[in-house]
């Protein structure tokens, strides 16, 4: 999709006429709102996505009407109100899933915080309602605060600063930098996503603060740190995140056993393995699996726990299997991921080395994790260069039967919608 740049005239120094490609149906759900007589506008990450030229993941939806009212305007049966610190209301139309939360303002000091020996300015409430401006303000970035109206077609700038520091790939914090990652260290590592993922540069004050605060991450509650670990994952952008949690000195914080490991060619292995994995996802050869990026990072350290040199697979056994176990779980620490993928990465580590006998064939082609334990085997053989037509030849794509239809597969690895709440990350 292809930002409109040119075509942007201002109306006022905020407000710019702009015209943006966006999905009809999106364009209907605003209107939905706005007939009802509600402000409303797409906002965040989809808006910066456009304008650098990307496909937005999904569309982030903020409205004057507060949670009860948007489920009366799409009725209790396609829209549900989730999340108890931050609401906000799910709305499925036409098939999609839309986040549509209503204006907030920046929420007030919390005097709970000093009783539990938290830094004041850490947000623990994020509920109050204000108006869109005040909603922009209380976002992270300048680059993930601007508005659009689809209807009218106008761009929202409310800082002033969201157009040029997008067209600039800077990553400036809102307000005072120090105060803005006090009170949510996990906008650090949103930052430093956007480095790894966009080339950002990140503007000197919020730099420094950021540098100043790397420690307070661990601060974060870890239901969210788990949360975001998961996305990063399923990204297609994972392994660049990670490089830019490294550059900036953030991961010790956040995965601190692969920090200590960063610079072993077992960490090196791993880093590729996962961006051969992103690239296929981004070609869209395979789906966003958190499972399958969690086993190619665990790969390489699975090896190294079984003795073996890098590159160089196990022998199967059960040795090998407690050996996975007890990687995934000291990978991974202090984040917990969910057992249901942890265990489907499981599956798929343990068979690789089965696929080195041919004479099982048969019986591997009719696991259940076959076609995840394929693609992590044709994910090895590209990172070491191997003649890949030739093996994707040997190991058939595995046809779908009941349990194994792409649509379970996928239903399968992914959270369920509740989860899903994003507490104080949504929009
Ligand atoms: P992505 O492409 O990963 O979805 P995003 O910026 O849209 O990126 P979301 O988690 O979907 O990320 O959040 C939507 C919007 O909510 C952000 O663009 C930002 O404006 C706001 N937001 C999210 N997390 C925070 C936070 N921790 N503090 C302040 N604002 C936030
Ligand atoms: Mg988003």
């Amino acid at each position: 999709m292809r930002g409109h740049r040119h075509s942007t005239k201002t109306v006022n120094n905020k407000i710019m006429k702009h015209e943006l490609q966006l999905p009809r149906h999106v364009v209907e759900l605003i209107s939905e709102l706005q007939n009802a007589g509600f402000e409303s506008y797409i906002v965040g990450g989809a808006i910066r996505d456009l304008l650098l030229g990307r496909k937005p993941k999904d569309f982030d939806i903020s409205t004057s009407a507060t949670p009860e009212e948007v489920r009366a305007v799409f009725g209790r049966r396609s829209a549900r109100i989730i999340g108890k610190r931050f609401r906000l209301v799910h709305v499925i139309w036409e098939g999609d899933l839309f986040e549509v939360s209503t204006f907030r303002q920046a929420p007030g000091r919390s005097n709970t915080n000093a009783k539990h020996d938290l830094p004041g300015n850490l947000i623990l409430s994020d509920n109050s309602f204000g108006t869109a401006e005040e909603d922009a303000f209380r976002r992270d970035f300048t680059v993930n605060a601007l508005f659009f109206d689809p209807v009218k077609n106008e761009l929202i700038d409310f800082t002033g600063k969201g157009v040029e520091d997008i067209n600039n790939r800077v990553v400036r914090a809102i307000g005072t930098p120090q105060v803005r990652f006090e009170e949510d260290p996990v906008r650090m590592l949103r930052a430093l996503k956007l480095v790894g993922q966009y080339d950002f540069t990140i503007e000197s004050a919020t730099e420094n603060a950021l540098f100043a605060n790397l420690a307070l991450l661990q601060l974060s509650a870890t239901s969210r740190l788990a949360l975001e670990l998961e996305k990063i994952l399923s990204s297609a952008y994972g392994d660049k995140h990670l490089q830019a949690f490294h550059d900036y000195g953030l991961l010790p914080f956040f995965l601190p056993q692969l920090a200590a490991a960063w610079d072993t060619p077992y960490a090196d292995y791993a880093l590729n393995l996962l961006n051969e994995r992103n690239c296929r996802v981004r070609e869209g050869i395979y789906r966003n699996s958190v499972s399958l990026a969690m086993a190619t990072l665990a790969l390489p350290f699975v090896e190294r726990e079984c003795g073996c040199k890098v590159g160089e697979l196990w022998q199967p056994g059960p040795d090998s299997t407690i050996a996975i176990r007890d990687v995934l779980k000291w990978l991974f620490k202090p984040q917990t991921m969910m057992n249901r993928m942890t265990l489907s990465a499981e599956r798929m580590l343990i068979l690789q080395p089965l696929f080195s006998d041919k004479k099982a064939k048969e019986k591997l082609i009719n696991t259940k994790s076959y076609s995840h334990a394929r693609e992590l085997l044709l994910i090895r053989a590209a990172v070491a260069e191997d003649e890949i037509e030739e093996l994707e030849r040997l190991w058939p794509v595995a046809i779908p039967h009941r349990h194994n239809s792409p649509r379970q597969r996928e239903k399968h690895d992914r959270p369920p919608r509740r989860r899903r709440r994003k507490y104080p990350t949504s929009t």
